[in-house]
């Protein structure tokens, strides 16, 4: 390893100057509200609406029990049909609503549900498409909806990885019945732990937001089997100051971005996810797919540990391959998927990752050894 050079992390959490966030909470020390739909929770969701283009917003704890709840909200039964290529709360939050996931394939290019192979996958049983943004990019939404509209599905994305993208001047918030957004401290935008649920139906306000406070409706009612799902005022707080900032830092991981296009973007055996110019992104994750490139994924891995370069295998292994559904799925039946899980790689992504270190991770991977 080069002499002095300091271990370089898969990514690195966007915080405002401390300042700004302890000015911010110092009024909590006055009203004493903490939780609980306060002042600066309501803020949030207001700014947050005006960003996201949202028709309806609601903020949760977090993007998992957002995605649960927007399941539960839509009262829906039997199956699911989704991607294996995600995170593993897609399909938890499909199969902690007693729902059935059915897994779709994923296109090749950019990873996300393959329409063409969607159709067949409906029985009578489906009562919902769940779709990933993949690594921020964006779904054909045009194809899925109009076979969720064929077959009366509703169609509800996760939207974790596409905070603030727009397709065609849309927003992204803008397709499906509802998405779900997730602001962990891993993400573009973070209030520490939190998410969102955008829905387009004003009339589900009340499912959306009862779900997430036990179902209370008022003092005297309690109409619906809800949990907890609200997002405290200290969050809330470190979301307006970071909001402030997160179109610089987008601006920033850009530049990583195209610092990581031009070393690697026309090497042979190395493939980058497409880059729709009527897309505008958030470059979120930089996902290398090896293929056909003298060094396998593993190797890569491995070579960069050495360096003290740390990257996922982001995502490895497939869902229908995790230990939790073993013999309830084939990895098979999704080949594509399962193909890319083998030869992906997420490289260092964040804001202040200075571009001497992207060529410090592109030297390592093009290095012939
Ligand atoms: C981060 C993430 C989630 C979960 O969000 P949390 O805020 O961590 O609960 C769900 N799906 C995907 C694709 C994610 O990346």
């Amino acid at each position: 390893m080069e002499r002095g050079a300091m271990p370089i992390r898969v990514t690195r959490s966007s915080m405002p100057p401390f300042e700004e966030y302890a000015d911010m909470i110092k009024p909590l020390w006055d009203s004493h509200w903490l939780t609980n739909m306060g002042d600066f929770h309501q803020r949030l969701e207001r700014e947050l609406k005006d960003y996201l283009m949202a028709p309806n917003l609601s903020l949760f704890v977090n993007g998992h029990t957002a995605l649960e709840m927007a399941l539960q909200a839509f009262n829906l039964s039997g199956e699911v049909i989704t991607t294996p290529f995600t995170f593993a709360s897609t399909t938890h939050a499909i199969v902690r609503n007693g729902l059935t996931p059915v897994f779709g394939d994923i296109r090749p290019d950019d990873y996300t549900l393959d329409p063409e192979k969607l159709e067949k996958l409906i029985t009578d049983k489906t009562s919902a498409i769940v779709p990933v943004h993949v690594y921020g990019n964006i779904c054909k939404t045009e194809e899925i909806e109009r076979i969720a509209k064929k077959h009366g599905l509703k169609v509800i994305y996760d939207a974790a990885h596409a905070f603030g993208e727009t397709l065609g001047g849309a927003g992204v918030a803008s397709f499906g019945d509802a998405s779900m957004f997730s602001f962990h401290a891993t993400k573009v935008f973070n209030t520490i732990e939190g998410g969102a649920v955008v829905y387009q139906d004003p009339e589900m306000a009340h499912q959306i937001n009862g779900l997430k406070n036990f179902g209370i409706l008022d003092e005297e009612t309690v109409a619906l089997v809800g949990g907890n799902g609200k997002m405290n005022e200290f969050q809330a707080a470190m979301g307006i100051c970071n909001l402030k900032y997160v179109e610089q830092e987008i601006g920033k991981r850009k530049q990583v971005y195209e610092r990581y296009r031009m070393r690697l973007a026309d090497v042979p055996g190395i493939h980058l996810c497409p880059d729709d110019p009527q897309v505008k992104r958030n470059y979120a994750y930089m996902p290398v797919v090896f293929e056909g490139f003298p060094k396998d994924r593993d190797q890569i891995f491995r070579e960069l540990e050495e360096h003290e370069i740390y990257t996922r295998k982001y995502f490895y292994p497939c869902v229908n391959a995790y230990q939790c559904y073993q013999d309830r799925f084939r990895p098979e039946d999704t080949p594509v998927a399962q193909r890319i899980s083998h030869q992906v790689l997420t490289l260092p992504m964040f804001a202040d990752l200075p571009l001497e270190d992207v060529d410090r991770i592109c030297d390592v991977i093009l290095e012939r050894r």
